[in-house]
């Protein structure tokens, strides 16, 4: 069994982000278990199917057809041969995707999916119940949080980088949304598991928190 480090936590927390880097860092595979998540609810759109349909949803997440090539260092996401790298990232597309993941068959449908990442020499696993659920005995765990306001800050940083229009206010309000519904839902709540080591990052910048979990991962 090769070993995992899962990084969960809220959305806007730098999981993405730290993530990619440890996954740099160390040459090991990466899971991005939102964009699993994303791209059910982008195919629903697609497809025209209601996002409370939820055999239909359990359906398209089964045999969901997606590809994540790397092209001139650049990484995509192709749904169904189309790129839809842009369209799977915006507010709307997580809010949809945080609706599909509340449906507990298709959390259960893209589970083994999600196993099959963990290929030798490693894999860091980025998402909301890597080391609850789907890793259970991962090598491990860390869980990243940053307050609301910080984690609104980064996004419009993020959105106006990119050349994207946001108020600060509304994206506060659209996170506190998001980490209502993922806190509450029935199935895989998004919680630290009890063998976690939680990480507050809204004082700590990108590389202390790379460093910070080496050192954890050495020890
Ligand atoms: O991490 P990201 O923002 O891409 O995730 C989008 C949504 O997918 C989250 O708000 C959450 O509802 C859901 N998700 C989940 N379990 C995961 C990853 C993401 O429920 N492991």
């Amino acid at each position: 069994q090769a070993p995992v480090v899962t990084i969960d936590g809220p959305g806007g927390a730098g999981k993405g982000t730290i993530s990619g880097l440890m996954a740099d860092r160390l040459r090991w595979h990466l899971l991005d278990s939102g964009a699993l998540y994303r791209l059910t609810a982008q195919a629903a759109l697609k497809h025209q199917v209601a996002l409370d349909d939820e055999a239909s949803l359990a359906k398209i997440a089964q045999t969901l057809d997606v590809a994540f090539p790397v092209e001139n260092g650049q990484p995509r996401t192709l749904l169904e041969g189309d790129d839809v790298s842009r369209a799977i990232r915006t507010e709307q597309a997580g809010e949809r995707a945080s609706q599909v993941a509340a449906l507990p068959s298709v959390r259960q449908a893209l589970l083994q999916r999600q196993r099959d990442f963990c290929q030798a020499p490693g894999l860091i696993a980025d998402g909301r119940d890597m080391g609850t659920v789907v890793f259970p005995s991962a090598t491990l765990k860390i869980f990243l949080t940053a307050s609301a306001s910080e984690r609104a800050r980064r996004r419009h940083q993020q959105l106006q980088e990119a050349g994207v229009d946001a108020s600060l206010s509304s994206l506060l309000k659209e996170i506190q949304a998001r980490d209502a519904r993922d806190t509450q839902r029935e199935v895989a709540p998004l919680k630290p598991a009890d063998d976690a080591i939680t990480l507050d990052t809204t004082c700590l910048s990108i590389p202390e928190v790379v460093d910070r979990l080496t050192e954890l991962l050495a020890q």
